[in-house]
C-alpha cells in the first residue's frame, strides 16, 4: 500500500513537495483553504496531483500517514490541532525534502540578514562552480530541486515557521545571522519561544558540522551559555579577535582588525578590507563574514571570496540605490520591516536623513532608534494608516513630521525638504500590508515615484 501524503497549502513548497511525493510514490491529496494560483493548479493538473481548494476536507486528511504544512499555517489552527491529538506526522517541507538528498547542506537563519546572506554565499559559490542549489523563501522550492537535479550542495533560507516543522532535518553548517523579536504572534508572544525556534537549526548538528553565529548578539550569546550545542561553534563579531576566541575550544573564528575583516578557519587567513566591500553599512560587513565563513570551511579559494564580495550586486529592496537627484540620494530599503534592520540602515547612512517611516507595526519599540535618529534625521515623513507612535517617540527630538498615506505623495515631501548631501531613505520598520500589497510593492512604488520626479 502506498503511503497517504496530505499536503496543506499549495503555494510554492506545497507544489514542489507534491511532485516529489509523487515521484517517490505516495499517494498524494493537496488542499487549499484558500484559492490556488493558476501557475500551481497547472501544475497539479498536469501531473495529475489529486487536490482540493477553497477547503480542507477534514476525514480525508485525517485518514493521512503523514501532513507537510505550509509554513504560513500556525500551529494553533484546529486542523493541525486535530492531526496532532490522532497522532499524525505534521513536518515542513524542509523535512520531508531532506529524506531524498544526501547533498551537503548549509541553513541559513535568523530575524534579519537571511537573503542576503543567502545571496551572497550563492554568489560565491556560483565563481567557485560549484554544482550547488538556492532555496528556503528563494526562487524553487528545495523540495522542487530535490526532485528535479541532483546537486551536491544546497543553500537554504529558513524562517523559523520552517524550522518549527523539523525533525532530523540536519544542515553540515547552520548560519544564525542575528535574533530579534519578530513574528511574536506565532509563539504566544514569549520570545524565548522564538528564540528557541531559531535554534532548531542545530538540533541535529553533530561534532563534525558547524555553527556559524554573531557573536555580538546578546540573545544568541546567552541562549548559548544555557544550553549545549553539539555543533563546532564558529562565532564572527564585529570587535577584535579576542572578543570572538573567548575559549580554547573556539578555533574558527571572524573578527576585526585595523579596518580589514579577518576569517581564521585554518591557518590560511582571510582578509579583506571594509572598503573594498561592494555592499557597505556593519550588516553588511556581518553578512560578509558569515557568508564567506561558510564558503571557507566550503574549501572556497580566498581568492574567489574576495572578489565576489567585491562585485555582489546586493538585493532589490534592502539597502538599494535608486537614484541621486539634485544631489540627494534616494534609498530603498522597503524590506526593512522591524526595529532592527532599519537601526542597520540608519547606522549606515552617512549624512543627514529624510526618514520615510511606518506602516503596519509588529510591537515596536521605537525608543531604540532614538540615538541613531537624533544624530542623523532631520525630517521624517510617516508612511502608514497609523502614525501616532512614531509621533509620540520622536517630536520631541524631529522639528519636522509629516504624514502621508502613499509611495508617491512620501517621495514628493521628502523632495521638497531634501537638500544636495542629504539622503531620502525608506526603512519603514513596519510591515507594508496598511497602504501596499507587500514589502515589493512598497517598494516598487517608492522606486517609481523617485523616478517621476
Ligand atoms: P531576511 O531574509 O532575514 O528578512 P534580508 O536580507 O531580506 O533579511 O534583509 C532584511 C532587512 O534587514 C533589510 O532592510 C536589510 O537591509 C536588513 N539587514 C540585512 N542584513 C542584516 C543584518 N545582518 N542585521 C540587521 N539587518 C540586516
Amino acid at each position: 500500500m502506498k503511503q497517504k501524503i496530505v499536503i496543506l497549502g499549495a503555494g510554492e513548497s506545497g507544489i514542489g513537495t507534491a511532485i516529489l511525493a509523487m515521484q517517490k510514490e505516495y499517494d498524494v491529496f493537496v488542499s487549499d483553504k484558500g484559492k490556488i494560483s493558476k501557475k500551481y493548479k497547472d501544475v497539479l493538473l498536469n501531473n495529475s496531483i489529486a487536490f482540493e481548494e477553497g477547503k480542507h476536507s477534514e476525514t480525508k486528511i485525517l485518514q493521512a500517514d503523514l501532513v507537510v504544512k505550509s509554513p504560513g499555517i500556525p500551529d494553533k489552527v484546529v486542523l493541525i490541532q486535530k492531526l496532532k491529538a490522532n497522532d499524525i506526522n505534521v513536518i515542513s517541507e524542509i523535512e520531508f525534502a531532506s529524506n531524498f538528498t544526501d547533498a551537503i547542506i548549509v541553513g541559513i537563519t535568523g530575524s534579519n540578514g537571511k537573503t542576503t546572506t543567502t545571496l551572497m554565499l550563492s554568489h560565491i559559490l556560483k565563481k567557485a562552480k560549484l554544482n550547488f542549489g538556492t532555496a528556503g523563501n528563494i526562487g524553487d522550492s528545495f523540495a522542487l530541486q530535490v526532485a528535479s537535479s541532483n546537486k551536491d550542495l544546497y543553500v537554504l533560507e529558513l524562517s523559523s515557521f520552517q524550522l518549527d516543522g523539523i525533525q532530523k532535518f540536519h544542515p553540515h553548517i547552520a548560519i544564525i545571522t542575528n535574533i530579534s523579536p519578530d513574528h511574536l504572534d506565532r509563539y504566544e508572544y514569549k520570545y524565548e519561544k522564538y528564540i528557541d525556534a531559531k535554534f532548531r537549526i542545530t538540533k541535529n548538528q553533530t561534532q563534525e558540522d558547524y555553527l556559524i553565529y554573531d557573536a555580538d548578539d546578546v540573545e544568541i550569546k546567552h541562549w548559548l551559555l544555557k544550553n549545549k550545542v553539539q555543533a563546532e561553534l564558529v562565532p564572527f563579531a564585529l570587535s577584535a579577535r579576542n572578543a570572538v576566541f573567548t575559549k580554547n575550544t573556539i578555533t574558527k573564528g571572524a573578527y576585526i582588525e585595523n579596518n580589514e575583516i579577518k576569517i581564521e578557519i585554518d591557518k590560511n587567513i582571510f582578509t579583506m578590507g571594509i572598503a573594498d566591500l561592494a555592499l557597505q553599512g556593519k550588516h553588511n560587513v556581518k553578512n560578509t563574514m558569515a557568508s564567506s565563513m561558510a564558503a571557507r570551511l566550503l574549501k572556497v579559494r580566498k581568492e574567489t571570496i574576495r572578489q565576489s564580495m567585491s562585485d555582489f550586486e546586493g538585493v532589490e529592496h534592502r539597502l538599494e540605490n535608486v537614484l541621486k537627484i539634485n544631489g540627494v540620494q534616494y534609498i530603498n530599503d522597503s524590506k526593512a520591516t522591524n526595529i532592527n534592520s532599519t537601526y542597520y540602515a540608519l547606522d549606515s547612512i552617512k549624512t543627514p536623513t529624510v526618514w520615510i517611516v511606518g506602516g503596519v507595526d509588529k510591537g515596536n519599540d521605537y525608543d531604540q532608534l532614538l540615538p541613531l535618529v537624533n544624530e542623523k534625521v532631520k525630517a521624517i515623513v510617516c508612511l502608514g494608516e497609523d502614525n501616532q507612535k512614531i509621533i509620540e517617540t520622536f517630536q520631541n527630538v524631529i522639528p519636522l513630521i509629516v504624514e502621508t498615506k502613499g509611495a508617491s505623495e512620501a517621495v514628493k515631501v521628502a523632495y521638497k525638504i531634501a537638500e544636495k548631501g542629504d539622503t531620502v531613505l525608506l526603512s519603514p520598520a513596519c510591515a507594508s500590508f496598511d497602504l501596499f500589497e507587500n514589502y515589493e510593492d512598497r517598494g516598487r512604488q517608492f522606486k517609481e515615484a523617485v523616478r517621476a520626479l
